[in-house]
């Protein structure tokens, strides 16, 4: 349930109101927009008379709700969040273009390749420590080398980096890594995300293969409700019965998204077609309609790559990627 104050109400009303509502059980999330002070009441709500609660004077409106997600709830807290990762911004306009190799297969490749993206204009580097491959024959990482490597990509290109983690037990791993990335395969991995929401990192949820929005916004709900609320989601194409692509793009995961919940938005195309020849098109598609950043798979030898070449850009496609989506955020924003 959520109640929106009406505007000027003094801060003595309001704590008298929220202790009335905290003496029936319920917890408050407060949420101070520019305009209104909006209560979002969690827990048993069976309780609470609807109308006497509007009937007060400092009440506009009450409204149950009904989703199951509530921090990740937009009726709760209107505004779009901002999610900062190392200094850069993500959401309500800030834009991340975040871009590295699938993974990290040495310390010449990795940090040729951050320099390479930072040049073109990516804010955040990406790369794959611990992979999660189909086949156990595949490569599976260099694992904690591969995230020292990534903190000395990051020490001299000063660019944050973001890296996938499979398991919690390898959490202090990643202590000096910037933003945390949940792969779409393990988006339910529930204990998992228990665990990253006591931390107070940022976390890339990545959209599951086969799962619906509201899924992925339970499984943010997930780390929210730990206590860590710097979720970005991240869709990166779905399975259907096209095979064509690797994945089908949900581009209507944006505007739906932005609909559902104030958090950020991102979309990665290379996972989502799997041909390199293509990311362009979909990074122009995902810009167009709204998304707050791109994850891009960028490879200095995309034919030689240990993992995803097909989906990789060479450095000279990224940058023509950075310029034209500058040029369609410029037009989007008048
Ligand atoms: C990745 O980002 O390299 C990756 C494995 O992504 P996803 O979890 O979306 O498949
Ligand atoms: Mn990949």
């Amino acid at each position: 349930m959520i109640a929106v104050l009406k505007t000027g109400v003094e801060a003595a009303q309001q704590e008298n109101l929220i202790s009335w509502l905290e003496g029936m059980g319920l917890k408050v999330h407060i949420s101070e927009g520019e305009f209104h002070t909006v209560l979002g009441l969690i827990g048993d709500t069976s309780r609470v008379d609807m109308d006497l609660l509007e009937g007060l004077e400092i009440v506009e409106s009450v409204r149950r709700i009904s989703e199951p997600y509530k921090k990740a709830n937009r009726k709760f807290f209107p505004d779009d969040t901002v999610v900062d990762v190392s200094g850069v911004k993500i959401g309500k306009g800030h834009f991340a273009m975040i871009a590295g190799p699938c993974s990290v297969e040495s310390e010449e490749q990795i940090i040729l390749v951050a320099q390479q993206v930072k040049a073109a204009g990516a804010n955040i580097l990406r790369g794959g420590a611990f992979k999660p491959r189909t086949s156990p024959y595949d490569f599976q990482g260099l694992k904690a080398d591969g995230i020292e490597l990534l903190l000395k990509a990051k020490a001299v290109t000063g660019l944050p980096i973001v890296s996938e983690i499979m398991n919690a037990n390898h959490l202090p791993l990643f202590e000096e890594v910037d933003m945390i990335q949940v792969g779409a395969r393990n988006m339910q991995n529930f204990e998992l995300l228990k665990e990253l929401g006591k931390t107070n990192k940022p976390i890339l949820l990545k959209r599951g293969l086969a799962n619906t929005l509201k899924e992925l916004l339970m499984s943010a709900e997930y780390i929210m409700a730990g206590g860590n609320e710097n979720v970005i989601l991240c869709e990166r194409g779905i399975r259907t019965f096209e095979t064509y692509t690797r994945n089908t793009l949900d581009v209507s995961a944006v505007p739906s998204l932005k609909e559902m919940t104030h958090l950020p938005v991102i979309i990665d195309p290379s996972h989502a077609c799997g041909h390199s020849r293509m990311v362009p098109s979909l990074a122009y598609a995902a810009t167009a309609c709204g998304a707050d950043g791109l994850i891009i798979e960028v490879h200095n030898d995309p034919k030689h790559a240990m993992c995803d070449g097909a989906q990789s850009l060479t450095f000279e496609q990224f940058e023509k990627v950075t310029k034209k989506v500058e040029d369609i955020r410029k037009v989007m924003a008048e």
